[in-house]
């Protein structure tokens, strides 16, 4: 499996994992997170952990189950991480403690290395076994940038007892009084969502959702969620169809610890409303060669967000070549270099604005969109990411020695 990506991804990106691999072979690693669909911490495992399986690493993803009150509850302290104003009382944490401390009779928390995605699952720490010497990473994937202090208080409690922190961005980092590291997400450019299509496989997924090809089509994928500011890109969309004639369509799935995205679909549909020139398409989560073809049929692609994890739709967009618009939040303009792959936009006008650049310079778009696909090839790939966090666990396993051969 990892010789497919010689030619696609660096060379010294492979040669490390296989030197790494070679040291880790048999060695267990654990991912927990909350949900096996929808969004991004889902999309990379699901094509991480088998790749990491086929190099020799006994590689294991569970996920933590919990009802309607336990995902309403850390949807609250999602959106209070990224900055939103949320109540919470004790007996919220309390029962945030305790469906992770019943989740933990069905897992098995026996690794070499654990790798703990999110807030979800973050108390499990206090389940760890005692004997042994394994190493716990809790992976934060979203803007904890300016996070409510009481959650953050609350959710730091956890984290300061696992062995290291890994954030996406410089910016999100704490202090913290154990290791922290940045690793940033990436993209699998051999997953259907990503892979090569045919022009027939991508007129194929044109007809089945009653796509015309008669306008430049402005698209955006995510999630519907406020902080991916779907209503500001309907507001851009509008400013732009004043001047240069397009369609605009919004792609979104649920995910399952998602509870918001229902209300959000509705408010957007209810925003549309008459406009036939918006196309809204609620696709399931597993649709990602249906995402690929829509990716490649569009002109131009924006991830608007206004708080943002990282913002894999970016990278996607960038490797197939597209010009780009994001909001310049989170990790978007770790992807975006400002007028070389793409644009960050701080408004909708300017949204619209780069938009109708984009449109009216056909050739500069085009030229952008292949700086993009090298930017992403360089340093947003899976392979990039296995990379380090291989070289996280073999480092810890190695800790307070001088020199670390590899
Ligand atoms: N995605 C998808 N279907 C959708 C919406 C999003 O498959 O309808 C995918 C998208 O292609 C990307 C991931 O979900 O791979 C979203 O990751 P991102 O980092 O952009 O945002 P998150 O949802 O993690 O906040």
């Amino acid at each position: 499996m990892i010789k497919q990506y010689s030619g696609i991804a660096p060379k010294g990106d492979l040669q490390l994992i296989q030197n790494l691999c070679r040291k880790l072979e048999g060695k267990s690693f654990l991912h927990v997170n909350s949900t096996r669909e929808g969004g991004g911490v889902a999309e990379i495992l699901n094509r991480m952990i088998p790749l990491l399986q086929d190099l020799g690493i006994d590689a294991r993803w569970e996920v933590i189950e919990g009802d309607a009150r336990f995902f309403d509850f850390t949807k609250k302290t999602h959106n209070a991480l990224q900055g939103n104003r949320e109540k919470f009382t004790k007996k919220m944490w309390d029962y945030y403690y305790e469906v992770n401390r019943r989740n933990k009779k069905n897992l098995d928390l026996n690794a070499d290395a654990v790798l703990i995605h999110d807030p979800q699952p973050a108390p499990l720490i206090d389940y760890r076994p005692r004997s042994g010497k394994s190493t716990w990473m809790w992976r934060c994937h979203i803007d904890i940038s300016n996070p409510m202090p009481g959650c953050w208080s609350n959710l730091k409690k956890y984290v300061i007892k696992y062995d290291t922190a890994i954030f996406s961005v410089t910016k999100f980092a704490k202090s913290l009084p154990i290791d922290e590291y940045i690793v940033t997400p990436s993209i699998d450019p051999l997953s259907d969502k990503n892979k090569d299509l045919t022009d027939d496989e991508i007129n194929e997924v044109a007809e089945r959702f009653n796509i015309p090809r008669d306008k430049p089509i402005i698209l955006q994928v995510s999630r519907f969620d406020k902080f991916k500011d779907p209503i500001g890109v309907i507001n851009a969309y509008k400013i732009v169809k004043n001047y240069n004639d397009c369609r605009l369509i919004l792609v979104g799935s649920s995910a399952t610890d998602d509870p918001e995205g229902e209300a959000i679909l509705r408010e957007v549909k209810d925003y549309a409303a008459d406009d036939p020139d918006i196309i809204i398409l609620l696709l399931p989560p597993d649709n990602h060669t249906e995402i690929n073809a829509i990716q490649r049929m569009s002109d131009i692609i924006l991830q608007k967000s206004i708080k943002e994890g990282f913002g894999l739709t970016v990278s996607e967009a960038m490797w197939k070549e597209k010009p780009v618009i994001g909001g310049a939040v989170g990790g978007i303009p770790l992807q975006i270099v400002h007028g070389l792959t793409g644009f960050v936009v701080y408004s909708v006008e300017g949204a619209a604005f780069r938009i109708r650049q984009y449109l009216n310079n056909p050739v500069m778009a085009k030229k952008m969109g292949r700086t993009g696909k090298e930017y992403v090839r360089n340093n947003f790939l899976l392979t990039r990411q296995i990379r380090d966090y291989l070289s996280l666990w073999y480092c810890s396993r190695h800790r307070g020695k001088n020199v670390i051969e590899l």
